[in-house]
């Protein structure tokens, strides 16, 4: 598959989208306007790539809608260079846009099918992780702990321990929690035992689900 010009017209209406729904870091709206989503999904999907929208990827997962790729990553405050934790790679479609941006990706995968996929085809774009991990995420990545920021994709039920104890003074966790629904919450670590918990609206995901493998 290939990257047109009616490809890149239609990305730049979906960031003209994002920015009418209050999106405003440059550099995830550059991010966005750069990475070729429909290469991200099955080709049937190909004239749903650039709406503001969550569609089905392999495995029953789904590629997260574009806004909430945006929001989400807004929350990291991302700088050049910085160590982030994914959980949930997915398609690696929020992977390449944390690449895009300059951060050292780590992410965690628990299906095994789409490990194999985006460990794969990610770097055959140019995005490439520090590392994809075929793991729980419940569990984080504890031997490349501390990070700046923890992303995860998928909704939680309750806060994974590990995920908060994994970041580095300063850092910030951006996590769905809830069952059906959840609400966007982000931590920031003041301290050793010191976190400023804030809440945002709410937004649905897959469940983040206990390790099977
Ligand atoms: N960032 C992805 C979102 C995929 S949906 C994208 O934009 O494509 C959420 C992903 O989280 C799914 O791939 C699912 O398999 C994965 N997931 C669910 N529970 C997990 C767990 N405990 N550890 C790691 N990944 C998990």
């Amino acid at each position: 598959m290939r990257d047109t010009f009616k490809h890149q017209g239609l990305r730049q209406q979906l960031v003209n989208v994002l920015i009418g729904k209050g999106i405003t870091d440059k550099t995830v709206l550059n991010a966005i306007g750069k990475i070729p989503r429909h290469l991200f999904m099955d080709s049937g999907f190909l004239d749903h790539a650039y709406q503001d929208k969550a569609f089905p990827i392999a495995a029953d997962q789904t590629i997260s809608q574009p806004y909430t790729v945006a929001f989400q990553t807004e929350l990291m405050q991302i700088e050049k260079g910085d160590k982030v934790l994914e959980i949930g790679t997915g398609s690696g479609y929020q992977t390449a846009v944390l690449c895009d941006l300059g951060a050292k990706v780590y992410t965690i995968e628990r299906q095994q099918e789409l490990f194999k996929k985006t460990s794969k085809f990610l770097p055959k774009l140019g995005y490439r992780a520090k590392k994809f991990v075929f793991g729980d995420g419940y569990k984080g990545l504890q031997e490349q702990a501390p990070f700046k920021s923890i992303i995860v994709t998928a909704g939680a039920p309750f806060v994974p321990k590990p995920l908060l104890a994994q970041l580095e003074i300063g850092g910030r966790l951006v996590i769905p929690v809830g069952d059906n629904v959840q609400t966007m919450t982000l931590f920031v670590r003041k301290g050793v035992m010191e976190f400023d918990k804030t809440e945002f609206g709410e937004f649905r995901f897959v469940p983040l689900l206990e390790d099977k493998n």
